[in-house]
């Protein structure tokens, strides 16, 4: 289908700094052009101090949708006019979704998480879980977890940081939810090894692993890893880092961050229009 600009085109865009990089232009573009929607996408690069003005523009000129990332994702609250549960628990936002001129923030991060791990064929509601990591990523990973029914979260993280984060999750999950959370120093090998080994899915939230540092693992010890293990990273460069190829070698199955993040782009596009995105498409186009 021919894509064009019209004089009736709605306007979407990314907030955040640095983001030319950015994927979502691509991905959302050809959403927009397979579905005959007419539609732009584009990235609106922008300093903090202007995040308010910039918010106050888009809204006038009626905005359909945005994400919101680095280093956005929490200041931008103050802008918006209600938030979604989880985006309220985390305390971060990366869409926002207008409705009639009211601006609601929502967390996609983890439902897009949690929709990768169904696709492994996983049942949360059953299934132990081990969350490395209290910074962003992680924060939405574990609420989105504990709100679609994990029985149990071990939340690992160094005391740096982002440990009094860790420490808020786990109280906020244990006050609003069935989910039973704690707390544990990556620093305490042993203990660290005792919630992996209770554990169906180790998940690692945090940057450890990421290029150019793709030597690093958290879990140097791999005795640990058992074949009931499922273990995912939210590292999508490299596509296997050191942690899923030694998990892969101990026998278990393991998947990266990349439906993590095609997934949070599918629920933010619903939100905005209601609407499925071709995921077939898009994942072969932009997700091999
Ligand atoms: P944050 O900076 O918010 O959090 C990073 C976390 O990693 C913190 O818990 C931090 O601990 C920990 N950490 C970093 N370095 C070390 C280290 N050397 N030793 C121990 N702990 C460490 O980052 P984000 O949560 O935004 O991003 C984390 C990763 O997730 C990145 O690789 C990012 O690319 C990826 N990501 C993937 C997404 C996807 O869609 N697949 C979406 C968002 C992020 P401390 O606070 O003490 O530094």
């Amino acid at each position: 289908m021919e894509y064009q600009i019209t004089g009736h085109t709605r306007l979407g865009g990314l907030l955040g700094t640095p983001i030319a990089h950015s994927i979502s232009p691509a991905m959302y573009n050809e959403t927009f052009r397979l579905l005959g929607l007419d539609c732009v996408y584009v990235c609106l690069d922008t300093a903090n101090a202007n995040l308010g003005e910039l918010v106050r523009a888009l809204r006038s000129v009626n905005v359909f949708g945005l994400n919101v990332t680095m280093p956005h994702k929490e200041q931008v609250l103050e802008h918006l006019d209600a938030l979604s549960p989880a985006a309220q628990m985390i305390g971060a936002v990366n869409t926002v979704q207008n409705k009639d001129g009211t601006l609601i923030g929502h967390n996609t991060d983890g439902i897009g998480y949690m929709q990768s791990v169904r696709e492994q064929g996983c049942d949360i509601t059953r299934t132990p879980m081990t969350l490395l990591g209290a910074g962003g990523a992680a924060s939405s990973i574990a609420i989105q977890a504990a709100l679609d029914g994990a029985p149990v979260l071990h939340i690992v993280n160094r005391r740096g940081r982002s440990w009094s984060n860790a420490l808020r999750l786990a109280d906020t999950i244990n006050r609003n939810t069935a989910c039973r959370a704690d707390v544990t120093d990556l620093a305490d090998t042993a203990a660290v090894k005792r919630c992996i080994l209770e554990s169906r899915l180790l998940t690692n939230a945090t940057s450890i692993g990421m290029a150019p540092h793709a030597e690093h693992t958290p879990i140097p010890d791999t005795s640990c890893f058992h074949p009931d293990l499922l273990v995912s990273d939210v590292i999508y460069n490299p596509r296997q880092t050191r942690l899923l190829a030694e998990a892969a070698k101990a026998g278990c199955r393991t998947f990266n961050g990349m439906y993590m993040l095609l997934y949070q782009g599918v629920a933010a596009f619903h939100i905005w229009t209601g609407l499925d995105m071709p995921v077939e498409q898009i994942r072969a186009k932009f997700f091999q």
